[in-house]
């Protein structure tokens, strides 16, 4: 009988419980035992809600508090000093110092562990911090304590264990040593864990070894060998490899001694065939055919035909039929979504739906298309719907897309040419201020903006309400001194929504949230058609705001990748196409700008990088049509007409001629914290040995994403710092990023300073 079986379940609840238990818990409004009760009872009611729909594996111990790759850290004991932890279980105050933090008011602070993003999802995962000679010990059996909870119901589950090749590749080393030269000093915590499972009556374990997805060394590959030779006893390890192919993994992976694997049939659909051959016949093969971390409904027709496939080669025995990965990453139930268009909603299946086609496709294999007969006709109506939907598939944007020629992709004159027209038009200074756009979104702002959603206050009082606070904003911009302003981004909810909101194609849910780390979940929009812009979004903000100064005001637009990156996408065509849907949207706004006067137009690109593909042969591939989409967003504009491009923090010295590529004519990116270091990528012969970059740059002086306030000496220092590296013609001198998550309080004198130190840094570069 074919197994339906799951790889994990939000955690957050479908209300998003667990985020107000934690943030009770944090303010002192709780205590342990009532945190503790609010997670057990929302594990209960996931394991009931999974066995309910006909899950046979349902996993436990993939439940956080905070972050699953902490909790194993944790478990392992692997526990960087002076967060008060010597032996045994590790209590929630350190377990949260070690998430959060600790203010400077329980002296002494201590910081929290660094976060990063979880393979190429919109999770975030704490780097477990390591050493060379590294002891681990089991502080607690946490899966052991997730299992028997389970089996008090009772309902046997199958435990979820982070790998421990996974575990070693994401930490990090303080010493600079491998950390793959732990594992055997790890290895016994994990026969320990395993052993003691065993011994409670779990069946099963299921490993997650999902960096089986990315490039790995030959001593990666080695390690897991070594490792799973060592598990050798029960319980049945079932390995699951997701977020991608196996690639050079496969024969490594198939060929390990453990019962069954697990693969992504979503991302590594091309695979199968060499799956089929290499995986030993006596392995367990699980399916992970129902998209894990899209919002799409399954073509159950489609799926099951490939399921059958692989039953003609293997039989049905040693199936499990799955999500491709842990449905962690998308939100937790469709049915609570009652604003939802109705064509968009009939199209799609959150995590709780997908537990229902998991089990439907099971049933399907292995009782033949009549058991699921209504499942199935439900399945074909809504792909029929969606194929022939001309919402979806609008002929407007085809022709578009297709009459967008290789010169739309380029600026009229290169970037020494279009830098003597900005300057004869915009006459700035050397080392010119702004800022990245946003202003304090305080209390005000936002209840504003609520009231307006909620229809208590008209549009003409909201109008005018935001322009007060332009007025405002510009007028003490003028004060300070700054050379390019900004309008403050008063209206804007969030950088990707307020232009989603505005754009065809778009959907918003209610409750669609899903972790992005901690307590702190974000509801990702929907693109379930082609993108197009009925009318400019921007504008009017922007030419209010210009038509209150002499000063050059900004534009201030997200950029097509961002957009995409940060919302669910269409699965029915390339992401690249959908991106180029975007960037005509975008462009569109862009010449609106520059026909309303404004010279200036910032691009923002944070998620440009966190773009790039888990493995590096796609690189090439991703950066071509990102960058492409880039340019046809923005090569729209007059020489005179100056683009600007932002990105937060990022690595770039491996994407240094793609970033150049852009043809931007400034970019800012974060650079504070690492004390200008990240400019050196930019620097001529370095980052990859390039030609540097040819226009201009303002590297960061001002980390935002703290409350301290810095001064003008520190801004001064970080200038020349940066001197050393740039030409001064290049330089800029803004914060790192926008500062909506600031208080006027500190954005007022921060940028007193900021403006004074440019001023300080003009009088050294006279001399
Ligand atoms: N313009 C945006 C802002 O200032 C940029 C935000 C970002 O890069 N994440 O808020
Ligand atoms: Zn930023």
């Amino acid at each position: 009988m074919t197994l339906a079986s799951n790889l994990g379940f939000p955690r957050i609840g479908r209300r998003r419980e667990l985020k107000t238990a934690l943030e009770a818990f944090w303010s002192g409004d709780t205590g342990a035992a009532e945190l503790e009760a609010s997670a057990a009872a929302l594990r209960t009611r996931h394991w009931k809600l999974q066995a309910g729909a006909g899950i046979a594996h349902v996993p436990s111990g993939e439940f956080a508090l905070y972050d699953h790759v902490l909790d194993t850290a944790c478990m392992l004991g692997a526990i960087p000093p002076g967060y008060g932890w010597s032996e045994g279980k590790v209590s929630l105050s350190t377990y949260f110092a070690l998430a959060r933090g600790t203010s400077a008011a329980d002296a002494p602070g201590l910081p929290a562990m660094e976060m990063t993003k979880w393979f190429d999802t919109n999770y975030h995962y704490l780097v477990p911090r390591l050493s060379a000679g590294q002891r681990f010990t089991l502080t607690s059996n946490r899966p052991l304590e997730q299992f028997r909870e389970a089996m008090a119901l009772p309902m046997r589950t199958r435990p979820v264990l982070l790998g421990p090749v996974s575990f070693l590749l994401l930490s990090k080393t303080t010493d600079g040593s491998d950390p793959l030269d732990l594992l055997d000093a790890l290895l016994p915590v994990y026969a320990q864990i395993l052993a003691e499972l065993a011994e409670a009556g779990a069946a099963w374990v299921q490993m997650d070894e999902p960096v089986l997805a990315l490039d790995l060394t030959d001593k990666a590959r080695q390690a897991f060998v070594r490792a799973y030779q060592a598990f050798t006893t029960a319980p049945e390890i079932l390995l699951t490899s997701y977020f991608g192919p196996l690639g050079g993994n496969l024969a490594t992976a198939a060929t390990l001694p453990v019962a069954g694997l697990h693969i992504d049939l979503v991302r590594g659909a091309a695979e199968l065939d060499a799956v089929l051959d290499a995986l030993p016949p006596e392995r367990w093969l699980s399916l992970g055919i129902v998209d894990g971390r899209n919002v799409w409904r399954t073509d159950l027709r489609t799926a099951l035909a490939t399921l059958r496939r692989v039953a003609a080669v293997r039989g049905t025995r040693r199936l499990m039929v799955a999500p491709s990965c842990s449905l962690l990453h998308v939100p937790v139930d469709l049915a609570q979504e009652s604003a939802l268009d109705a064509d968009v909603k009939g199209w799609l299946a959150f995590a709780t739906q997908k537990l229902d086609e998991v089990a439907a496709l099971a049933r399907g294999l292995d009782e033949g298309d009549t058991a699921i007969a209504a499942q199935l006709a439900a399945s074909d109506a809504a792909v029929r719907a969606r194929q022939a939907s001309p919402r979806v598939h609008r002929t407007e944007v085809a022709v578009r897309l297709t009459g967008a020629t290789e010169t739309m992709r380029q600026r009229t004159s290169p970037y020494a040419q279009r830098r003597e027209a900005q300057q004869a038009k915009l006459r700035l200074p050397l080392f010119p201020t702004t800022t990245i756009g946003s202003f304090p979104q305080t209390a005000a702002v936002r209840q504003a903006r609520a009231a307006l959603v909620r229809r208590n206050i008209t549009h003409e009082t909201y109008e005018t309400t935001i322009e007060g606070w332009i007025d405002d904003a510009v007028r003490w911009q003028e004060e300070l001194g700054l050379d390019v302003l900004v309008h403050g981004e008063f209206e804007r909810n969030d950088m990707v929504k307020y232009f989603g909101e505005q754009l065809s194609g778009y959907a918003f849910t209610q409750h669609g949230w899903v972790q992005s780390y901690g307590s702190r979940c974000v509801a990702p929009p929907i693109i379930w058609g082609d993108v197009s812009r009925p009318a400019p979004m921007t504008v009017r903000w922007s030419a209010y705001a210009q038509s209150k100064t002499d000063r050059p005001m900004k534009g201030m637009l997200t950029g097509p990748v961002t957009m995409l990156q940060w919302s669910f996408v269409r699965d029915d065509i390339p992401r690249s196409e959908t991106c180029r849907q975007i960037a005509l949207a975008i462009r569109d706004e862009v010449t609106d700008l520059e026909a309303a006067g404004i010279a200036v137009i910032q691009v923002d690109e944070p998620a440009f990088r966190e773009g790039l593909p888990l493995r590096h042969a796609d690189w090439a591939a991703y950066l071509d049509w990102a960058v492409a989409c880039f340019r046809l967003a923005t090569c729209c504009v007059r020489d005179d007409t100056s683009i600007h491009t932002h990105m937060c923090y990022s690595e770039f010295n491996d994407i240094m001629p793609a970033i150049a590529d852009m043809d931007a004519d400034a970019i800012s990116i974060e650079t504070t914290r690492s004390r200008m270091e990240l400019l050196d990528a930019f620097v001529p012969g370095q980052g990859g040995g390039t030609a540097g970059y040819p226009a201009e740059i303002g590297p960061g002086v001002w980390d935002i994403h703290s409350p301290r306030v810095p001064d003008t000496r520190e801004m001064v220092e970080l200038l020349g710092l940066a001197r050393q590296r740039l030409e001064d013609w290049q330089i800029w001198v803004n914060p790192d990023c926008g500062l909506k998550t600031r208080k006027w309080e500190e954005v007022r004198p921060a940028l007193k300073s900021l403006v004074d130190a440019a001023r300080e840094v003009r009088r050294q570069a006279a001399i």
